[in-house]
């Protein structure tokens, strides 16, 4: 503290007289008198020099999880690059406007279907490409794990791009069976039937085989090994089986769970080997063909793969070297998305590439089958988060801001209780020198006028004033640690307490539940208005009556930050944020809190002329979301025409009110669950 300064809130508020009271205040009056206060603007950020497209780039990092799909263009908007690194692009900013001309409001998910084609493309080109460096003689058969997003047009498009690749899918359950069944058409393509199966599912995937298609059962419990023999025994079908192992590699993270000795799924290797037993006693030993392992979701750290790839490839030769008719090799999913940016194992990143993943799997069964004589398998991955984050973006706007208003109120005035003066000096004597204790003395000061408030001394103007004035002390405390390199633990709040709350047309619980359930970090920036510098530092609070409604991490190059830097509103004109890379989990797991429904979709396509809406898929309406609570909406409407009769008897409402209450009633519930902008 600097010497000048006498006043603290410890030596204040243990005072008992008025006598000592005055004695500090003069001695303060003569030296903080002099000072002038800095101009107190809102939560803003000091512009110092023109701001650039560059200096967006770099503040949202797009280049760093947006490549080759998302990017900058000179008018200041994102744009996107469907196709990847193969030309074309077109504004989001100008797209969301056509859309809005077509009366697709916001919230809208816009799925870009050329992306996903791009994914999936990518992912067997890295195989491809690994499988020739390595000359490995066996073949990369992808599938898609249908878990991941369940959307027919989704997965219609998938079935349709991954055609040339043969690609796949991967069923978890009973109902993701029967969209693969129906969805599947490519010959030779693999579908994967995980999950708890019980005897329908088991008949159902065997059966498929007459179909053409090429099921796969893996068996992941030991109960469903007599039910596959018994199943097949019954039908006369030899079905191509396997078993999922759990691997003693653990994975990291969030995910960490889906391996090791505890995992839910999978078999021990005794269980494995007492299933080969059983295979063999049966007589269908030929028919144990695949090892499937997953390790988890989102790796982000490349030796965990190396690791997992490593111990399943000495399985997959031991089982060869049992007796079993090894074949295919299933690796499962993780291959990780890097959300924000910075190539690192942070679990909102991965500190390896995609080719690089490829090369690691085929490289070791490579060696590991050559070491004991047998031919390499057939590669399976299950991708599912690296083939669909990409291809979607939330758009949504904002409805309006809330600042904190760090204005100080102007001097103190007479009848002012003297912790109004007080806090008012402490703001005044705010500097580089004494900011850690003058922040402590406010907060101090402000505690002491809620408990005087509380106690009926002081007047409900006096402690607003106490508020703002604390709020001011915050703001030159703020301006002061910005400027530093080194914060204080205690000040690190500070930013986000003085953040201004951008309230988003968007429920978090609907369209983004893993950032509330998982934290799971999206990124998120303004889809234009990025050649003009971002003036607010600000926190996302959605539509839902929930506190945990809000989104406060945002990602960051080191670690995440609890702030995210957006402009200032302009008066009638939009501003849409947009969130990306999540394509994969959101839309199922999303749910109806407050009865927010699903958010309007559209299906995007690039054409030599520019794009075309493929699909628009309308968002739920108020009616549709009750109708799934069990409300019957005549009913409702009925319920309150009654109503408003006998209010009308009653003479407790006009005839226009109640037919305007009625209409307005009624009309309301075929519409979007949203606020209409
Ligand atoms: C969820 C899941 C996947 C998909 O994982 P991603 O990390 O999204 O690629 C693949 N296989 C199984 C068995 C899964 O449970």
């Amino acid at each position: 503290m600097g010497v000048e300064l006498t006043v603290t809130a410890n030596d204040v508020l243990n005072l008992s007289s008025s006598e000592q009271r005055i004695e500090v205040k003069q001695a303060n009056q003569q030296k903080g008198n002099n000072q002038q206060s800095s101009p107190n603007t809102p939560n803003t950020v000091t512009a110092s020099r023109i701001w650039k497209i560059e200096d967006s780039e770099a503040l949202y990092r797009i280049e760093g999880w947006g490549q080759p799909y998302f990017s900058i263009n000179a008018a200041g908007h994102v744009t996107v690059s469907p196709k990847g690194d193969h030309g074309g692009s077109l504004d989001l900013f100008e797209l969301v406007q056509a859309l809005k001309q077509r009366n697709v409001g916001l919230p809208l998910l816009i799925r870009f279907s050329d992306i996903l084609e791009d994914r999936i493309e990518r992912l067997n080109a890295c195989f491809a490409k690994a499988i020739a460096r390595y000359n490995y003689s066996g073949v990369y058969r992808g599938v898609f794990p249908v878990k991941c997003n369940q959307q027919r047009h989704l997965i219609e498009d998938l079935v349709r791009f991954g055609k040339p690749h043969q690609f796949g899918l991967e069923a978890g359950s009973k109902p993701e069976l029967m969209i693969a069944l129906a969805l599947l058409d490519t010959p030779g393509a693999l579908l994967i039937c995980n999950g708890y199966k019980d005897k329908e599912y088991i008949e159902t995937a065997m059966l498929a085989q007459k179909l053409g298609q090429t099921p796969i059962i893996v068996l992941e419990q030991i109960e469903e090994v007599d039910l596959v023999i018994k199943v097949s025994q019954q039908l006369g079908i030899k079905p191509i089986v396997g078993v999922r192992a759990k691997l003693s590699t653990q994975g990291m993270g969030r995910w960490g769970a889906s391996s090791g000795d505890r995992a839910k799924f999978g078999l021990t290797i005794p269980e494995i080997i007492n299933v080969i037993d059983q295979f063999r006693d049966a007589n269908l030993l030929d028919s144990f063909q695949l090892l499937h392992f997953h390790v988890g979701s989102q790796i982000s750290a490349i030796n965990v793969i190396k690791d997992a790839i490593q111990e399943a490839s000495r399985i997959y030769v031991e089982l060869g070297l049992l007796g079993a008719n090894m074949k295919y090799l299933d690796v499962g999913g993780g291959l990780a998305v890097d959300y924000d940016g910075s190539q690192t194992n942070f679990y909102a990143s991965k500190n390896y590439n995609m080719q690089n993943y490829a090369n690691d799997i085929v490289a070791e069964l490579q060696d590991a089958c050559a070491e004991n004589n047998l031919s390499v398998p057939t590669l399976i991955s299950e991708s599912g988060r690296a083939i669909a984050s990409h291809q979607s973006v939330l758009i949504f706007d904002i409805l309006s801001v809330s600042e904190v208003n760090s204005i100080p109120p102007e001097l103190p005035e007479e009848g002012d209780s003297q912790l109004i003066s007080y806090l008012w000096e402490t703001c005044q004597l705010i500097n580089q020198e004494n900011y850690q204790e003058l922040y402590h003395d406010a907060a101090q000061f402000k505690e002491e006028a809620i408990s005087r408030f509380n106690l009926g001394i002081l007047s409900i103007r006096e402690r607003a004033k106490a508020e703002q004035l604390y709020w001011a002390c915050c703001q030159k405390v703020l301006d002061i640690t910005r400027k530093q390199e080194y914060v204080p633990d205690e000040l690190e709040d500070l930013e986000k307490i003085m953040a201004s709350i951008y309230y988003i047309n968007l429920s978090v619980f609907q369209s983004a539940p893993d950032c509330w359930a998982i934290n799971q970090l999206f990124p998120i920036m303004p889809i234009h208005r990025l050649d003009e510098e971002p003036n607010r530092r600000a926190i996302l609070a959605d539509l839902t009556c929930d506190s945990d409604g809000k989104i406060d991490s945002f990602i960051d190059l080191r670690d995440v930050k609890s702030i995210l830097e957006l402009h200032s509103l302009q008066a009638g004109q939009p501003y849409y944020l947009g969130m990306f890379l999540n394509g994969a989990y959101q839309e199922i797991m999303g749910n109806l809190h407050n009865l927010f429904g699903d958010t309007n979709a559209v299906h995007i396509q690039l054409t030599p002329k520019g794009y075309k809406i493929k699909h628009i898929v309308k968002g739920d309406t108020m009616d549709e979301v009750l109708v799934y609570v069990q409300y019957d909406t005549e009913d409702m409407i009925e319920r309150i025409r009654q109503r408003c009769e006998r209010a009308l008897e009653e003479k407790q409402i006009s005839l226009t009110e109640s037919q305007k209450l009625l209409q307005t009633y009624e009309k309301s519930l075929s519409k979007y669950t949203y606020l209409c902008s």
